[in-house]
């Protein structure tokens, strides 16, 4: 069975649906892409997969050992998140609090998965840094290892390389490449149409219309052409 499959999902606030119809699965090792208009309920989507909002009908199923809460989440980076007074320790470590249940503190174990986590990122150089004082290609890697720590089997990527330089963006994509490689499933939202054909394996288009399967066929559908020309024309 697939880590996650969604059913006729239906999502949208009282009860007035946003996008309906949406049937996907993410399996081992699948890096999905999640793109749309704006406004067409990438965050919304988000929100249902990490179970802090209601489908209005349909169903969010796990499996092969996923547990509810075990998908790894990256979030998008506000301006409030980027000026964080604390440590890349810290930050990484909060990562475990979902395996801590009621308890308050860490156990070792927790904190050698933190430090496992920071070199698998290499950042363990920064880990006595202060997260703010970061690049942001830094500040990512750091929010990475703080994902890791929560998940071995599936990351939620919300525009993960937003506000980053060329070199950085460039980065953190072979740096998810490289964890896809691993066998972790990637599910990542994107406005980066060019970076999702590039590595993603499948796609799901949301918007007036749906669109879930590999990325070839996504590349010969109507509606894969539709919106490759109209993000092409945007940017020129
Ligand atoms: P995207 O991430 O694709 O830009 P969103 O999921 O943020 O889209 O939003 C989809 C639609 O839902 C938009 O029309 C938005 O205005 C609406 N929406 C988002 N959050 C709420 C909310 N809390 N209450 C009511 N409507 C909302």
């Amino acid at each position: 069975m697939a880590l996650l499959t969604i059913q006729n999902l239906a999502l949208g606030y009282d009860a007035h649906a946003i996008v309906q119809g949406l049937n996907f699965s993410v399996s081992s090792g699948d890096y999905l892409c999640i793109v749309g208009e704006n406004g067409s309920g990438k965050t919304t989507l988000i929100k249902a997969l990490l179970h802090l909002q209601e489908p209005i009908s349909g169903q969010i199923l796990i499996g092969d050992g996923l547990r509810k809460n075990e998908i790894g989440y990256l979030p998008q980076q506000t301006v409030v998140q980027k000026d964080f007074p604390a440590s890349v320790r810290e930050i990484v470590l909060s990562g475990c609090q979902g395996r801590c249940g009621f308890r308050p503190f860490y156990r070792k174990e927790e904190k050698q998965l933190a430090e496992d986590n920071m070199a698998r990122m290499g950042i363990s150089a920064l880990a006595n840094h202060c997260y703010r004082e970061l690049s942001g290609g830094q500040q990512q890697r750091v929010l990475l290892a703080r994902a890791l720590c929560a998940t071995q089997k599936a990351l939620l990527l919300d525009e993960p390389v937003s506000g980053l330089d060329p070199k950085g963006t460039s980065e953190m994509y072979h740096l998810i490449a490289q964890l896809n490689r691993e066998g972790i499933a990637i599910i990542m939202v994107s406005h980066d149409i060019a970076a999702a054909v590039r590595y993603a394996s499948h796609i799901l288009h949301i918007g007036a219309a749906v669109f879930y399967g590999t990325r070839e066929a996504y590349l010969q559908s109507d509606v894969g052409k539709c919106f490759l020309t109209h993000q092409k024309g945007g940017e020129a």
